[in-house]
């Protein structure tokens, strides 16, 4: 495979050539420009040669901020960037009256800046989860965010813009909506990183982070989805059915509705976490080594779970934001339901246990 600095390194001989040419046949600088902008040749070597400026500058960015990317970062990026590149496509299909240059290279800059974007949310994920991270990927990822929606906007504004001024439905609203949702995203993405940094300057003893997460993602979903429908609505009445949206739109709508019926389940199981995990004896602490899997740091109490493994009490609660299921054993937490009314007269709290729900 060819690295993409040779490729580039070769693309701009190739343009500088081309550009050497038309001014040593043509001498005079006018009938120089107009050779380079009429000549088929020409125009598909300046138009490699923007695409190749945009992968460099993508490369940049991606090094600057994130370094070298781990196995799963990339697998996302692999996996995404065909799903995305379909899907522009079925939407380059209706704006094909639109069809130009500009156009093209628009769209290439649209999916460059998402897959930063996946990027973004990738690591974010990986800080989050990561007990130690140092300092410096900190301020990466903080920088990264800030970055991100920097761009965001000014591609926002300027699809607006050209939308404002030509007072008619053109490819620009499907660029407006595309940077309003990533302009969204980085936002929720931003502020969630914010609740874990402030629950990892409360050492983990913030208990209303998982509530203010839920509220948070609740009306980035709420956002996202009427963005959608609004959209759908834009493309229905210029153009016709949006076929590429139709999956997306379910699946906001499906994301939101696993959403809620998360929430009551961890409500359920978090209310009375006092009562549904009986506290480990000094004998179970001794038989295990007294280690919590999930923070890696010694246990002096803890709750034993039904499956038997123990853990601090703030670590479960927060690894039941994210999984319901045992961190050592992958049992679930909360098991069938004869299985748990069996467990719950076992250990005497039948008052505050009920069914879970599920929507
Ligand atoms: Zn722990
Ligand atoms: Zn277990």
């Amino acid at each position: 495979m060819i690295r993409l600095p040779m490729y580039a390194a070769f693309s701009l001989l190739a343009t500088a050539s081309a550009a050497y040419y038309a001014f040593s046949s043509r001498e005079q600088f006018y009938p120089a420009m107009v050779y380079l902008s009429t000549s088929k040749i020409c125009f598909v070597l300046l138009l490699n040669t923007g695409l190749v400026a945009m992968c460099v500058a993508w490369q940049l960015a991606r090094r600057l901020f994130l370094g070298s990317l781990r196995e799963a970062e990339v697998e996302r990026l692999n996996e995404q960037s065909w799903r995305e590149v379909i899907e522009i496509l079925f939407a380059v299909t209706i704006f094909r009256q639109d069809f130009s240059v500009s156009f093209l290279a628009m769209v290439a800059a649209l999916l460059l800046v998402k897959a930063l974007h996946w990027l973004a949310q990738k690591r974010v994920e990986y800080i989050e989860t990561t007990p130690s991270v140092p300092l410096l990927s900190h301020i990466r990822i903080v920088s990264f965010m800030v970055f991100l929606l920097t761009v965001d906007c000014l591609f926002l504004s300027n699809s607006l813009r050209s939308l404002i001024q030509k007072r008619e439905a053109s490819v620009a609203i499907f660029f407006s909506f595309e940077y309003t949702i990533l302009a969204t995203s980085t936002l929720s993405t931003f502020v969630k990183y914010i609740f874990y940094v402030s629950d990892m300057l409360m050492e983990g003893q913030w208990e209303r982070k998982a509530v203010y997460t839920f509220y948070l993602e609740l009306i980035s979903d709420l956002v996202h989805l009427s963005l959608y429908m609004l959209f759908f609505i834009a493309i229905f009445l210029n153009y016709g059915v949006p076929l590429h949206l139709i999956r997306e739109l379910y699946e906001t709508f499906r994301s939101f509705r696993i959403r809620i019926a998360d929430y009551i389940r961890y409500r359920k199981i978090t209310s009375n976490m006092n009562e549904r995990f009986p506290e480990a004896t000094s004998e179970e602490l001794d038989a295990s080594d007294a280690t919590c899997i999930i923070c890696r740091e010694e246990m002096t109490t803890a709750k034993k779970l039904l499956c038997g493994h123990l853990f601090h009490v703030h670590c479960l609660r927060s690894w039941l934001e994210r999984q319901h299921t045992c961190p050592t054993c992958r049992a679930p937490i909360v098991p069938a339901d004869n299985g748990r009314a069996a467990s719950s007269r076992q250990h005497g709290a039948q008052a505050g246990v009920q069914p879970v729900l599920y929507l």
